[in-house]
């Protein structure tokens, strides 16, 4: 039958061997296309390039031996085993199978060579391998020894290894007759030393024997590099695109309400920080152009962000246009809705309130007059975007908390905000600081503003880790702070996500403490409470009629209570980092010294105890976010779940992040001097369905 002419783009059936069901199966994977194959990269490599003479093997290396069978027999232990003996002159070793077939046994008559390849082990008698891969060796015929080492690919369901080096050989061969297209422009390469996109594949796929091993298992060799590079490169030109797109298209020009924010920072009982001013004008050049803003503002916890944002709000009010802020939370929702009343009722600006457990009349309402253009501002949660609101000028969306919502979120809301005037200005503010590089991977559809100063008269945070045993020094501690004066807050055991559980070791606490500190006002707020009770604790808690407040981790983002001086977090040694500073956050917002207190249950391994001392050791987010995304990767930091950032294939954000300023180098050189070679980029590591938005 002659082959059909297949290339890289042709999909998988063309492979000899790949019917509709292996299809499937490898579909699941993510491989539909020839090239997708290429993608797939080994995890680790075996060296069959070598025999290793019997007599010299070693117990756990794994080796490919040759010898001649000198006995073979059947024993029962327990079960039938068919043990065969090989030796080649340097010394002997036993193969053992546990399944073997009347044929195959027939096979090792005494005599016959054979090669085979498996993990050395010591057995009763001797070294042993069991369930080596092997092959018998016709009369005269040399040991089959492999020319490249042999690639060892990610676990497949059902799809064996044999196959997919079988399927990778022959994707090997239609790039070898057909090479892929090279897209990245010589300067590009020349400048970064980076092999052709063939050589780097084929040389991973099929390394020589004297290839750096090591390197390769490290992530570092130049050929990892040369691939993860281009799909950097091709992440980061999907969404910087999705960012292009937005400057060509229109959105108010927010030119006037200069006054009314003058007056505003005027009345404020503070002033704003360097920083703070420095990105609030940022963002007011970025209103003030005909095109949709699309800003990120990076700032730690307790750095001020809430204000930045109502400035924005109010110059779009001043403008006569609407603005609104969504909060990930209803909690942090309804605090922001608090802090925004505060500020604008004495200007004439009533702000409207839309949640999802709101009642029906006045959700009504509230509809009602942000379709009509009353409600100049509305606070909410997700709600805010969902069938049925109607805005009538919506100029500027606000949100908070970013790590909540995801890419598809962020274009989902300007296609939501979008009427005749153009689209809205996007303000995205992140709850956790995230590392610069990995920042320029994951928000490059955005541009970035960073807060990178607390206001002033702020002490750190003290952190110490004390082991659960100490709890009853711990509690006293509690007494002694409550009793001065200050607020406390106990944060409960975070347990495998279930907020039942959540909500149960909160009661217990709350019980316990009851009992441990009967002359203290406490409270409790966990996640099942009804939006209104909580607000009722929370509002408590801040008027200062409670002066412990029990809570899961609901109070984690935003909650802001500057009396608190004291926090203790049961179960540290169970949560992010990124997470224990969001949490630690809540306190060290007043002007006295605060603590914060991780009780650990002991013992505490090595990896936990690094950890919390990253915490005590640094009171700056962007180091702890680095740390922690050194040690929990990426996906938990930027919450991969609902970000919908796509898996990379070969690039780890961790180990090559580094690449990121030459990937935006890159990036503006290919779309200056190749732009079509940007398109087929993104194409071919992101596919047509994958990408970020219309490219
Ligand atoms: P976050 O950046 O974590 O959202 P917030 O916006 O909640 O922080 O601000 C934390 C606290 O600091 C609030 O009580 C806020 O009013 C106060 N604050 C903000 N900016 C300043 C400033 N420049 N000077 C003093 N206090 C400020
Ligand atoms: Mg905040």
């Amino acid at each position: 039958m002659p082959s059909s002419p297949c290339n890289l783009a042709s999909p998988l059936t063309v492979l000899n061997g790949v019917g509709a069901a292996l299809a499937k199966k490898l579909e699941r994977l993510g491989l539909f296309r020839v090239e997708d194959l290429l993608f797939l990269l080994p995890l680790r490599y075996e060296d069959r390039t070598q025999l290793v003479r019997i007599g010299a093997l070693t117990a756990g290396s794994r080796c490919l031996v040759s010898g001649e069978v000198m006995l073979a027999e059947t024993v029962y232990r327990g079960r039938r085993n068919l043990l065969v003996r090989i030796g080649d002159g340097s010394g002997q070793i036993t193969l053992r199978f546990f399944h073997f077939s009347r044929q195959q046994q027939a096979q090792f008559q005494p005599g016959v060579n054979l090669t085979c390849f498996g993990e050395v082990r010591k057995g009763p008698a001797g070294f042993e391998m069991i369930h080596p891969e092997y092959r018998l060796l016709r009369q005269g015929q040399d040991a089959a020894i492999n020319e490249t080492l042999t690639p060892i690919y990610p676990a497949t369901e059902g799809v064996q290894q044999g196959r997919l080096r079988n399927l990778t050989d022959q994707a090997l061969r239609i790039m070898h007759n057909y090479p892929p297209e090279e897209l990245l422009p010589p300067e590009v390469r020349d400048q970064l030393y980076l092999p052709a996109l063939a050589e780097a594949v084929a040389y991973l796929h099929r390394p020589p024997p004297d290839a750096d091993i090591e390197r390769i298992l490290e992530g570092r060799h130049p050929c990892q590099q040369r691939l993860a590079f281009e799909e950097l490169l091709a992440h980061y030109m999907s969404l910087r695109s999705l960012r292009l797109l937005a400057q060509s298209e229109s959105a108010s020009a927010l030119t006037g309400g200069q006054n009314e924010v003058d007056k505003f920072l005027r009345e404020l009982p503070f002033t704003l920080t360097v920083a703070q001013q420095r990105v609030v004008r940022e963002i007011l050049t970025d209103l003030s152009k005909p095109h949709p803003m699309m800003r990120l503002i990076q700032g730690d916890v307790g750095s001020g962000k809430t204000v930045v944002a109502a400035i924005a709000c109010l110059k779009a009010i001043a403008c006569g246009v609407q603005a609104a802020i969504m909060a990930p939370t209803e909690l942090l929702a309804e605090q922001h809705w608090r802090s925004f009343s505060a500020w604008f009722r004495p200007l004439g600006i009533e702000p409207a309130w839309l949640s999802g457990s709101q009642r029906a009349a006045p959700r009504r309402e509230a509809l009602d007059a942000i379709a009509d253009g009353r409600a100049k501002l509305v606070v909410g949660t997700h709600a805010l975007f969902q069938e049925g609101v109607q805005f009538h000028d919506l100029a500027l969306v606000v949100i908070d908390e970013q790590h909540r919502f995801g890419v598809h979120q962020r274009v989902a809301l300007r296609e939501k905000g979008v009427s005749e005037g153009g689209y809205p200005h996007q303000l995205v503010m992140t709850a956790t600081p995230i590392p610069r590089t990995l920042a320029m991977a994951a928000y490059a559809d955005l541009d970035t503003s960073v807060i990178d100063e607390l206001p002033p008269g702020r002490y750190p945070v003290s952190t110490i880790a004390v082991p659960e045993t100490r709890r009853d020094e711990i509690v006293a501690r509690v007494r002694t702070a409550c009793q001065s004066g200050q607020q406390a807050y106990w944060v409960c055991p975070l347990i495998e996500e279930s907020d039942v559980l959540d909500f149960e070791a909160a009661i217990a606490s709350h019980a316990m403490l009851t009992e441990a500190l009967p002359e203290l006002r406490i409270g409790l707020v966990h996640g099942r409470m009804r939006p209104s009770e909580k607000e009722r604790g929370m509002q408590a808690f801040k008027d200062g009629l409670i002066q412990l407040l029990v809570a899961t981790t609901v109070i984690e983002v935003g909650v802001d209570v500057p009396n608190a001086s004291l926090m203790i977090i049961e179960n540290a040694e169970r949560m992010g980092l990124s997470q224990l500073h969001q949490l630690r956050g809540r306190v060290g917002r007043g002007t006295t010294q605060s603590h914060c207190v991780l009780l650990y249950k002991p013992p505490l391994g090595q990896l936990a105890r690094n950890r919390l001392a990253v915490l005590r050791d640094t009171n700056d987010g962007f180091v702890v976010a680095q740390r922690d995304l050194e040690l929990r990767g990426p996906g938990e930091l930027l919450g991969t779940r609902q970000t919908g950032l796509p898996d990379y294939r070969i690039a780890n954000l961790v180990r090559d992040a580094e690449l990121m300023p030459q990937v935006q180098i890159a990036a503006e050189t290919i779309n200056r001097s190749a732009p079509n070679c940007a398109a087929a980029i993104v194409r071919r590591w992101l596919g047509d369905a994958g990408r970020y938005g219309k490219v």
